[in-house]
């Protein structure tokens, strides 16, 4: 069966979407930790990242830097933490987070409650800038 996150970059359920190419696609996290905290994938369905053949993760990680500049230009922060867990949803993923000081990459921190047009205002300024 199809991932959560196939559903996503097949079109089956709806996302705040950033930035596509053959391989690769991102996407806002829909319960985010910071604003413009977003989601990077391979298409391809695996899911621990250190099980991605090479190409595939020197592709994602490629392609999630070019993410992370454009959420540099679009939100005000120091740098873009990182951080792989997948314990979630089974679909490797890495979490691209805006960051001002080390406690904004704490994931136990409080979701932020961001309503869907500010999502999209969010999401299509970092577009622009991809
Ligand atoms: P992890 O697997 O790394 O522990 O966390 C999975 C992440 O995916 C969470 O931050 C969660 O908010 C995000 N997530 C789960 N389901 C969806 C979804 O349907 N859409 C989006 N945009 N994000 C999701």
């Amino acid at each position: 069966m199809a991932t959560i996150f196939t559903k996503i970059v097949n079109g089956e359920i709806p996302c705040f979407k950033i930035a596509e190419d053959e391989n690769y696609f991102a996407f806002l996290d829909i319960n985010p930790i910071k604003k413009g905290h977003t989601l990077v994938i391979p298409k391809v369905e695996e899911d621990y990242i250190f099980n991605l053949d090479d190409n595939t993760l020197a592709g994602l990680s490629v392609f999630a830097k070019k993410v992370a500049k454009a959420i540099e230009k679009t939100i005000p922060c120091l740098r873009i933490g990182v951080a792989v867990m997948g314990l979630e949803v089974p679909h490797t993923h890495i979490h691209l987070v805006p960051m001002e000081r080390e406690k904004d990459l704490n994931f136990s921190n409080p979701k932020l409650k961001i309503d869907p047009i500010e999502m999209e205002e969010i999401a299509s300024k970092i577009r622009a800038n991809f």
